[in-house]
Parts: structure tokens; sequence; C-alpha cells
């Protein structure tokens, strides 16, 4: 445990300036984002080799800072590659993430706010629910459970790093909490009903259709959380386009779909409403960092154009296309029978038209055209502009201010 006796040396990560000559660039660098630990010990010459990678490779705003260094102009700004400093947020180049910051902190919600009382009488009916519908419940919530915290770990751990624009990553720090906000969702789902929490959150080790999600988009992050990866080559900067890709695009835009229509479909029939008015928010935060996502990969492209050639665009066709097939595939396994007025054929179309607009929203040729969606109400649950009503609904009080006491 850290307290206010223990000597600083023992627990803050500083580098010792007191040897790097003034135009060193050791001071921060060191700081490696995989080993915080408080007992992980840096040979100054390890810490020398960082440094001079990180010169090499751009900058991360953990460099020294300069005094009388010029001051940054907007076109010093890049999304990637960027050798501007990156602790100062303005002047604005990327005014879309500011605003979806701005968006983001305006609808913060917390699991708790939500009454679960409802839920937790109908889950615990023995007539309540069918065998059916229980089965889909659980698995959407043993998908999520994990899902959520793939998600942060990928943006702290692998993407962050390599968005070099302060604007995005005051984005990206608003969304890792949104993120951690819903794994905090589903654990309060899962403990308000009682659920068997390891059957739950193990569900994606042990249940196929859950696991091939996670598996199949683990390397796209494992690739860009390696330390020695760097961008700054075409290899590297379609390495980084691809995780965005397969997190942004496809894992929050098409694979969180399926669970969004079960757990949505069971609110419109009037059953289960606290969890589906927790999966609405969460809907409305997902729709948002997708956005955010297609801005970032659509930016990289008018910035690094040579990145978008044939070649990947059919690369990225081709994993949206596998992993729409998974999806679809899990929608089957989840559904084996018609359940609450869906079937897994009309999960197809749905996914096939899911995909289509993912393929047009970052200028790819769509996959399935003519695909139509069978869940029109999908999009206005989306729809941000119905926040009024998500908030009307409202049971509690922030308590901000009540939980804080100096005594
Ligand atoms: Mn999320
Ligand atoms: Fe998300």
């Amino acid at each position: 445990m850290l307290n206010w006796d223990e000597p600083a040396s023992e627990h803050i990560d500083y580098v010792d300036r007191s040897n790097a000559s003034p135009d060193s660039e050791i001071a921060g660098a060191k700081m490696n984002p995989y080993s915080l630990a408080a007992d992980d010990a840096v040979s100054p010459a390890a810490q020398i080799d960082t440094a001079s990678v990180e010169a090499e490779h751009g900058a991360t705003g953990l460099e020294a800072v300069e005094m009388g260094a010029s001051r940054i102009h907007v076109d010093d700004k890049k999304i990637i590659n960027c050798r501007a400093d990156l602790n100062q947020l303005v002047p604005f180049k990327y005014k879309w993430a500011w605003q979806k910051y701005l968006n983001g902190c305006a609808n913060h919600w917390m699991p708790n706010e939500i009454n679960m009382s409802a839920d937790i009488s109908l889950w615990k009916n023995p007539a309540g629910l069918t065998d059916d519908e229980r089965l889909i419940f659980k698995r959407s919530l043993g998908f999520f459970a994990s899902a959520e915290s793939l998600i942060a770990n990928n943006l702290v751990l692998a993407i962050y790093r390599h968005l070099t624009n302060p604007e995005c990553r005051q984005y990206l720090l608003r969304q890792a909490f949104e993120e951690a906000v819903h794994t905090h969702c589903f654990q309060y789902i899962v403990e308000s009903l009682g659920l068997d929490e390891k059957e739950i959150f193990n569900m994606y080790r042990e249940i196929p259709s859950v696991h091939d999600k996670a598996a199949w988009a683990l390397p796209y992050t494992q690739s860009l959380g390696d330390p020695n990866f760097h961008t700054g080559t075409p290899e590297a900067d379609q390495r980084l386009l691809r995780d965005l890709i397969a997190f942004y695009v496809i894992f929050e835009g098409i694979f969180f779909y399926g669970g969004f229509v079960q757990f949505l479909s069971f609110g419109r029939r009037n059953k289960m409403t606290g969890t589906a008015e927790q999966v609405q928010y969460i809907l409305r935060d997902e729709s948002m960092h997708l956005n955010f996502g297609i801005d970032v990969i659509n930016q990289i492209k008018i910035e690094n154009s040579h990145l978008w050639d044939d070649k990947f665009k059919e690369e990225a066709r081709d994993m949206i296309r596998e992993a729409t097939e998974l999806e679809i595939r899990y929608a089957h396994d989840t559904m084996p029978r018609g359940v609450l007025g869906l079937n897994a054929g009309m999960f197809n179309e749905y996914l096939h038209f899911i995909a289509n607009r993912r393929c047009a929203q970052i200028g790819l040729a769509e996959l399935w055209p003519g695909a139509e969606n069978p869940f029109p109400w999908m999009s206005e649950m989306a729809d941000l502009n119905k926040e009024k009503n998500f908030f009307e609904t409202r049971v509690t009080e922030y308590q901000t201010g009540g939980t804080l006491s100096w005594d």
C-alpha cells in the first residue's frame, strides 16, 4: 500500500534526470505503460534505450518539456505519428473528437441508478420466463460481461499510445471510463438477479460461440499491445488500422448488436425492463464509440491515403465478412428456436444490413447489397436525439456531493 510516509523514490516511477544532459529526451520516456508496478526497477541503460526508440517513433506525451519551445499550431497536429507536444489540448484540430467527449460527459449514467426490482421478481418467478428466454439472457450477459473489459484493455493498452492527438485522447479517456461503467453494469445485473457469477463471467472460456467472438478479436489488440510495436511504417500503420476496424467497427459495431437486439426485445415485451433500460444507455454510449472509431479511421485515411490501397480494402472487407458470419453463428447458437418474436433468420438479414452500413461508413463496398433492416425500431433506440426520454426514466439522483466527507 502506498501511504504518505513512504519515501517517494520507492513508489514513483520517475526518471532521475540528474545525470541527463539538458537536451536528452529521457524524462518520462521510460514510462512503460506495460510495467507501471512500483517495484518494476528499470536500469538506466533500458531507460535510454526506450527514450531513443520513442524519439525515433514520434511523440507519446511523456517526452521532456522543452523550455521556450515554439508554440503549437493546428497544422502541427496529426492523428497518428505526430511529433508535436501531446500535453496541450488546444488549439483544437479535430473538433468532432472534442464534441464527442462533451456529448459523452453529458450522457453520464451509473448502473445502480436503475431500478431492478421488476427484473428480480420476474427472474425469480419459475413461470416468469421460458427456458429459451433464460438461455438467451444469460448468453448475452456472458458475452458482454467479458467483452466490455476486453474493449477497455484494447483502448488503454493498445490504442491510446498510438493515437497521437490530445483531443482524441480526451475522448479515449472518457470512453475508457464508459467501458468500466458497462462492465460494472453487467456485474450489477448478475448480482441483482443472484446469478452464478462464475458461470456468466467464464462463458467466454466455456461457451464456443461466446469464446469465438473474443478469440477472433484478441490477435488484433495483442499485436498492438506489444511494447516493441511502433507506428511510422506503412505496415505498422496498417496494423493500427486493422485493430481500429476490428474493435470499433466489428466488435462494438457488429458483435454488440446481436446482444442489443436480444436484450431490447425483452424490454419491448415488458420483460426484464431494468436490464433493457441499462442496455439502452449502453447502446447510446456504444453508438458514440462506434462513430468516434469511424471518424478516427476516416481521418487516418485522409492524412495517410497510401495506407488505404486496394489490397488493404479487400482485407478489411474480408475481416467484416468473417466477423459477420461469426455473429450469425452466435445468433443461431443463442436462439435454437424462435424466441421473443425473434428468429435466427431475421438475424442473418439484420447482420447483413449492419455489416453493409459499417462498410459504407468507412468507405468500403457493401458485402450484401440489398439487405434490409428487419428491426427498424433498433435505429430509434440508438438515436442520440432521444436522450431526453432516457433521462425521464431515471429513478435516483446523483450523490457525488453526498459521499464526500472531511471528517
Ligand atoms: Mn461498452
Ligand atoms: Fe464501447
